[in-house]
């Protein structure tokens, strides 16, 4: 798997300008995030584009902060956000911030102001927006809009220097009021703002709008192809308007960036804006930006979800033009396609159910040998030993008293595989006053024609040397499809989204490395998560082995997983079919 695999638009575009040397054969592109919350995997798509694209022509991605809000960013927000880049697997070029280039810009505006090109209004916001006028009328100029540039340079210069309130004007460029792209109409570039920022602290009362520094932090670092999301399409022509009024040599750079946009990602069953998330966080409806149901890079990464699994996904979405909504099984099923190569096979019991084998000889343990990986994957065949004792655990699901139509595991009565080991039959239900199933006996079944009725094959895990494990059940934090279309997101929490169960695993898990993968048979791939070692053994499930996991009820999770076909079952029997074919023949030579 690589980002290698496919041409997408934005792709092609950087190509035509290379092939047309453009930027003269260069290609640098910046991931430009405002550290006002944690990454997402919205976020993690545009640095695979970003990245990808940089590293792919041998170019170069800055990252920059994008750190204009003041009141809303936080250096921590930032190391996280540099953090969980490197941990996707990209170092940044460089470093670089908005604020690196506050006096540049500003001293850029006063350009502007001289050369009658930009302008101080006092009007307020609410006053601005309505003198916009709409789609049919022009926009009102404001008295700001005719005075002499000297008296403009003066005012702004005085607002920099702290002699307004907040909110008393702003800077305006002076484009065109009767703009057909609204955007056009004499956008804002500054507005006064006294809040202590995270890197120039006091030095700035006034602050500039994203507009103004965007394109221009672009070309201050030589930036060539400046990729955004598709609610910035109508901003392009703005962001052009300034390169192209600036002008080269202001500017540096012989030829100006270039915007160009993509679909941002949504996915089913997930928030992504980082407003939601926050609210999230601090409405303590989850457990940190890191919780493991979160749509962060930091909560997937806590989930176990592998950086490669996030670019596996990132390709498959690809990049589009056209806004969508991606479902979240496309997620899972990346997932669970890259963990499949990489988790060996471990038998877990979630929900126990104690099974006593008859007649088994006190206090006696046999190995069986199991296979870490199927035959169908690449991974060399290693193999690990099962201890099977006189006391087993299966899934509590794994026995029915009355079972459903094509249930093929353990009934009273009937047969069952005990996966790798022996078939059993159960010989006694034992109940307790309240008629619940509390305990099984079975008989392993020696005989091997009788053996072959079993059709099912069971995890189990023995009850005399399996180890207690936590298992920490991570399912969807929503149970609506589109929970941020909806007026209170909230309300749409899932119940039992975070269930912790207390199972047992067959040995080989306690030797299991510290952030390393499992995969538990016929539940889920699972993670033994850094932060939850001092707890003992806890498994995080990254993701369901199958589609439909979430859509049934936590407690009867296990219930959705079938049993494997019996393996040793089928061959026997296709031996026995061929043995039948050849007597056939004999027969009729
Ligand atoms: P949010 O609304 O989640 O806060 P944002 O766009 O305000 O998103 P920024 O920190 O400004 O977040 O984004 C940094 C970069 O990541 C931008 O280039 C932005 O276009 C991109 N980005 C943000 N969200 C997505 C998304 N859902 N899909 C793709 N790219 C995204
Ligand atoms: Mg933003």
């Amino acid at each position: 798997m690589s980002t290698e695999a496919s041409v997408n638009f934005v792709q092609a575009a950087i190509e035509a300008d290379l092939a047309a040397g453009r930027h003269g054969g260069r290609v640098a592109t910046r991931f430009p995030p405002e550290p006002n919350g944690y990454l997402h995997i919205g976020h993690a798509k545009s640095i695979f584009l970003n990245c990808g694209l940089a590293r792919r022509f041998g170019g170069t991605c800055n990252l920059r902060f994008d750190d204009t809000n003041p009141a809303t960013e936080d250096v921590r927000f930032a190391d996280a956000i540099l953090r969980d880049l490197r941990w996707l697997g990209f170092e940044p070029d460089a470093v670089l911030h908005a604020s690196d280039y506050y006096e540049t810009l500003y001293l850029w505006a006063e350009k502007l102001v001289l050369e009658g090109k930009a302008y101080v209004d006092e009007s307020s916001l609410e006053a601005i927006r309505a003198m916009r006028g709409s789609v049919t009328e022009p926009g009102t100029p404001a008295p700001g809009r005719s005075r002499p540039a000297e008296e403009n340079l003066r005012l702004f210069r005085d607002m920099r220097a702290g002699k307004y309130a907040d909110g008393a004007m702003v800077l305006r460029a002076k484009i065109d009021l009767a703009h057909a792209n609204m955007k056009m109409r004499d956008p804002l570039l500054y507005r006064i703002r006294r809040a202590h920022h995270w890197r120039t602290g006091d030095a700035w009362c006034i602050y500039p709008m994203y507009d103004w520094a965007h394109g221009q932090s672009d070309a201050i670092e030589g930036i060539t192809h400046s990729i955004c999301t598709l609610e910035f399409e109508n901003n392009r022509e703005l962001y052009d308007w300034f390169l192209a009024t600036l002008g080269a040599d202001t500017l540096g750079v012989e030829v100006a960036p270039r915007q160009m946009e993509f679909a941002r990602l949504d996915l089913t069953y997930t928030v992504m804006s980082k407003r939601k998330l926050l609210q999230l966080v601090e409405g303590g409806h989850v457990q940190g930006w890191d919780d493991p149901r979160m749509s962060t890079v930091a909560g997937m990464r806590r989930r176990g979800v592998t950086p490669s699994a996030i670019a596996r996904f990132a390709e498959a979405v690809g990049v589009a033009r056209a806004m969508s909504t991606v479902e979240v099984e496309l997620l899972e099923s990346c997932l669970r396609e890259d963990l499949n190569e990489v988790a060996p096979r471990r038998m877990v019991v979630v929900d126990p159910l104690e099974v006593e084998i008859l007649d088994w000889a006190q206090g006696a343990v046999t190995y069986v040998t199991a296979d870490d990986f199927p035959m169908e994957t690449a991974q060399p065949a290693t193999r690990r030993e099962v201890p099977f004792t006189g006391r087993v655990y299966i899934e509590r699901d794994d026995f029915a008293v009355d079972p459903p139509k094509g249930f093929k595991r353990l009934v009273p009565g009937g047969l069952v595989r005990l996966r790798w080991a022996h078939v059993i039959r159960c010989e006694e239900v034992i109940t307790d006053a309240e008629g619940r199933v509390v305990k099984l006996r079975a008989r392993i079944v020696t005989d091997e024609d009788a053996a072959r009725g079993a059709k099912g094959a069971i995890h189990w895990v023995s009850a005399d040397l399996g180890v207690p494990v936590v298992i920490e059940e991570v399912g969807r934090l929503f149970s609506h499809p589109n929970p941020g279309a909806e007026e209170d997101f909230l309300a749409h929490l899932a119940p039992n989204s975070l269930v912790r169960r207390s199972g047992f695993a067959e040995p080989a898990v306690a030797q299991m490395p510290l952030g390393s993968h499992i995969q538990m048979e016929r539940v889920a791939f699972a993670f033994r998560a850094p932060e939850t070692a001092s707890e003992g053994l806890v498994l995080t499930t990254t993701v369901a082995l199958k589609d439909g996991f979430q859509k049934v009820a936590p407690a009867r999770r296990v219930a959705a997983a079938p049993a494997v076909e019996d393996p040793k079952a089928s061959a026997e029997a296709q031996a026995n079919a061929r043995a039948a074919v050849r007597a056939a023949r004999r027969a009729s030579d």
